[in-house]
Order: structure tokens, then sequence, then C-alpha cells
């Protein structure tokens, strides 16, 4: 009620000026089917699993409203890749509204792939079962592992075909088409507000970032040209958290333009993403960008900046000067950098002691874990399990605990770069030694801190391959793992190995 928003336009993709959102209803589908549902977010929300053919299940779908929705579609833009593209918007997402949460907070529910909107351009609005699969399973996975990101409640079937870009003998194959809700406290993007500046509508660029303070960042007070200033500040801080959540658990987002960036802070639209599996700061999962690279693995935090600052330039007309902005981009590096350095030490079990030689530490691990090219995950959790061995061991035990980790966790055996590794370790080893907590609380906090289950590439594949052709045991078996990826899963030992040496580490362009 207090944006702008378009009441009911002509049908069909185009230009919407003057307004922050449109009207627009979910297309129906023929034969929904639930294929997954997170018991634990329905639970938040006051949801129960909906049956077969119920009325729950066609609201998830797209057929059924009920009359307290009123769904919309966002106006936001973007730069892409580094250019402005203009007016983007949900071209495939369908906010049905809010329902207040038991933890009293209100969630947007938004339907991905419900049909066709003002912003859907040329395209169709629907999504593949593969992509929204690959969607519900990351964003539950993240939470769980304790990283800021939106959540999925459901992964709804349609019974309908969309044909996509899977070519099959030379001809666009058709796929199973499906719809996933995902729930946040809202979408609001970085583009939402450059969209607002770039077309000269400042009365909605206003509105729209009081909306913002007011429902979502209170604690800052009324808005005024100071509390912009704060708000700035406080969504450069976040942004630096996440990224550094997603530095030290090797997630790569694979298109990080800024209609891709949550106002929250949020990992949000899960498109092409993908998880390292040997330690590779120059891989990235989006084939569209294997030349220049700019959203790989090793960008992320250069990129997060890039992103802020197109940020700043959009809210620059709501503070006195946009220069007022800068100090924030210096909170965002310093964020960054301190978040990195305390989720490390986590991960390895050690508390503050001398901040330069820790942070040296800490610093040095990344270039070690590339030259072996190191599976982080396996790295950390086998190295949990060192910790009271190598705190009552002799040395000479060490260098072959190390070598037996090596062996477990890297993808390359090279003896001239495993050196720098292994050099790197014995530092560690004797740092560790400052440590007074008792060997077998360090592991445990250790366990805490390195997740043994990550949303590896091919166990997603696996699990779409499976669920394409009927087969929902390896989606579900491998969400339920993902769950508690803090826990061992005994049963499940084979969702914790790493591949024999991914095909894409193969053959590596230059
Ligand atoms: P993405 O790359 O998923 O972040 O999407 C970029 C823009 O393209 C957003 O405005 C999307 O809403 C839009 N888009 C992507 N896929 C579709 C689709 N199948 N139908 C309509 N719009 C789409
Ligand atoms: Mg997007
Ligand atoms: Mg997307």
């Amino acid at each position: 009620e207090e944006l702008r928003g378009e009441e009911a336009g002509p049908s069909g993709s185009r230009q919407v000026p003057g307004y922050c959102y449109s009207r627009v209803r979910p297309t129906p589908v023929p034969a929904p089917r639930l294929l997954a549902w997170s018991d634990e977010l329905g639970e938040l929300l006051g949801l129960a699993r909906p049956s077969e053919r119920s009325a729950a299940l066609n609201i998830l779908a797209g057929n059924i409203l009920t009359p307290s929705m009123k769904p919309f579609a966002a106006r936001y833009g973007g730069h892409q890749f580094g250019n402005w593209a203009g007016q983007l918007g949900d071209g495939r997402a369908i906010s049905l509204g809010q329902v207040p949460a038991v933890d009293g907070r209100r969630w947007e529910i938004q339907l991905k792939g419900a049909g066709p909107t003002p912003y859907s351009r040329r395209a169709d609005g629907r999504a593949v079962l593969r992509s929204s699969l690959r969607e519900f399973l990351c964003s539950e996975a993240m939470h769980h592992l304790g990283l800021p990101t939106t959540r999925a409640l459901s992964l709804v079937s349609t019974g309908a075909e969309v044909v996509r870009d899977m070519f099959y003998d030379g001809h666009p194959a058709p796929e199973p088409g499906a719809i996933v809700a995902r729930v946040a406290p809202t979408f609001i993007r970085f583009g939402n507000f450059q969209l607002m500046a770039a077309s000269g509508e400042m009365d909605n660029l206003r509105a729209l970032a009081d909306y913002t303070i007011r429902h979502h960042y209170p604690e800052l007070g009324e808005p005024s040209p100071a509390v912009y200033e704060q708000w700035f500040a406080e969504v450069a801080r976040r942004t630096a958290v996440l990224v550094a959540h997603w530095m030290t658990v090797g997630f790569v987002h694979g298109v990080l333009n800024t209609d891709n960036m949550s106002i929250l802070g949020l990992t949000i639209d899960y498109g092409p993403y993908g998880w390292l599996e040997p330690y590779d700061p120059d891989w990235t999962p989006n084939t569209t960008d294997f030349n220049s690279r700019r959203y790989a693995f090793g960008q992320q935090p250069r990129v997060g900046l890039w992103n802020l600052m197109a940020l700043a330039q959009a809210l620059g007309p709501l503070v006195a000067d946009v220069q007022a902005l800068r100090p924030s981009l210096d909170l965002y590096a310093h964020t960054l950098a301190t978040t990195q350095h305390e989720l490390l030490l986590r991960k390895l079990g050690l508390t503050p002691k001398e901040p330069a030689a820790d942070r040296a530490l800490t610093e040095a691990l990344p270039e070690a874990l590339a030259g072996p090219q190191v599976d982080m995950t396996i790295f950390f959790r086998q190295l949990s399990h060192l910790v009271p061995g190598l705190l009552t061991g002799s040395s000479a035990d060490e260098e072959a605990l190390f070598r037996g980790l090596l062996a477990q966790a890297a993808y390359e055996a090279a003896p001239a770069e495993d050196q720098a590794l292994l050099d790197w370790l014995a530092r560690y080893a004797q740092r560790l030694r400052q440590e007074t907590a008792d060997p077998e609380a360090i592991r445990t906090g250790m366990l805490a801190a390195n997740p043994k289950y990550v949303l590896r590439n091919y166990l997603a594949q696996r699990a779409i391959e499976a669920a394409e052709t009927g087969d929902l045991l390896p989606l579900n078996t491998l969400f339920e793992v993902l769950k508690t990826p803090f826990d061992e899963h005994p049963a499940y030992e084979t969702l914790a190995a790493k591949r024999q040496r991914p095909e894409w580490a193969r053959d590596k362009p230059g």
C-alpha cells in the first residue's frame, strides 16, 4: 500500500514506468504434484504438508488464489555482467503475499515458474524441474549450513512441459516444468532501487527506500538522509558477511548481477550456482561466463563491492552527498576480511590470540589449498578429527597425519604443490598447541563448524536425473541429509565423497 503498484495493466511483456510492481495472476497448470516439502519451514509458517489434489497444493502450483491474496510481480532493473540492462523485473516469479509466521515475523511467499508477467520479455515465465529442484535443495541446504539465504517451501511439478536449451539430436527438447515456492522476508533487490534511480522516478525511489527501512530495518528509526546512510552501511555490512560465508564453504553463486543481490544480504536467485570441488579461485559453474570469469569463486568479494557501488549510485539522490556513502564501502571490505578470518578461525578450532599472526595464518590458507586442489569440505572435516592426535602425539606422527589428510582431500597429488600445504599445516599444528581447551572439546567445536555434507554438483545432478524418471528417492534422501549437514549419517557416507576428478577440472580453459 505504501508503494505504487499497477493494478491491472494489459497482458504481455512491456515497460511499466512509474510503478514498483504489477498485479498479476499466476497461470494455471494441468497436473500439480508435490515433489518435495520443507517441513521445518512449513512449521515456521504454520503450514501443513499439502496432500494430493488439495487446495493447498493447488495454491502452490498457482491454480488457486485465496481472497486475501493480491499477487504481484516486482519491477526492477540491474547490471548484467557489468552492463546496465534497464527494466528486468519478476519475469517468472509471482509473489502471493505475506504470511505471519509463528516467530512473529511476516514472510513473503513467491511462486517461481508460475507463468508470464509484464516482465517476462521474450520468455515464457516458466521454470524446468532441473533448475527448480536445484533452487529448492540449495536454498534449504544453505539455511541448514547457517548461511543467509532465501528459503524454499515446496517443489511442485506442473504436469506441463517446457522447452529449454537442453539439446537432443540437435533440437530443443521439452522438459518437465516445475514451480518452487520461495520464502523470504522480502525479495527486494539492489536492482529495484537502481531502476527507480535510472528512470528518474525519485518518488518511487524514496518510497521504496522508506518501505524497506520501515519494514526490514526498523531498528534504524524513521527514514531521513542520515538514516539512509546508516541503512546503506548495514546493507554493505550484511553483504560482506554473506560473501565471507560463501568463501568459507566453497559456494559460487554464478550470476552476481545486481538484480540478484538481496537488499537483506541473503543468497538469492539460485541459477547456475555450484560448489567448489578442487579448490580453484578461477572456477565458475556458469558456462556463459567461461571467458570473462567475472563471477568465478575468487571474484565474489570484488563483485560484492562493485554491486554495492552500483547501489550507492542509485541511492545518491536520497542523501545530501553521495560521498557520504563511501565509508560504507570501506566497511564492506573490513567486515568481509574480519568475518572470513573469524569463520576460518572457528573452522580451525582456534580462539583469537595474536591478531597479526593469526591473520597471517588464515590468509595463507587459500593459496595453500589451491596448489594440490583440495576439497575444502573434506579438508576441514577430516582436520577436525586429527586435532586430538595433533595435541597429544609426537611430531613424527604429525607428518604422517597430514599426508593422510592430503590423500583424502586432494584431487591432484603434485608433491611440490603439496609441500606448501604441508608447511601450512605444520604452522597450524604449532599454533593449535597454544590452545588450552580439551582436545575433544576442540574437535567437537570444529565438527559443528565444518559440515560433512554439502550439495556437491554431481549429487544435485543425480537427484535431477532420477526425479525426471519419476524416482524421488535420491532427492528426498539428499534433502534429509542436507538438513543436518554437521551430523554423521553412516548410511549415507557416499553423499560426502568426492568424485574421482570432475570433468571441468580436467580441461580447464587457460
Ligand atoms: P535470472 O538470470 O534468473 O536472474 O533472470 C534474469 C531476468 O530474466 C529476470 O528478470 C527474470 O525474471 C527473467 N527470466 C529468466 N527466465 C525467465 C523465464 N523463463 N520467463 C520469463 N522471464 C525470465
Ligand atoms: Mg534473477
Ligand atoms: Mg533466476
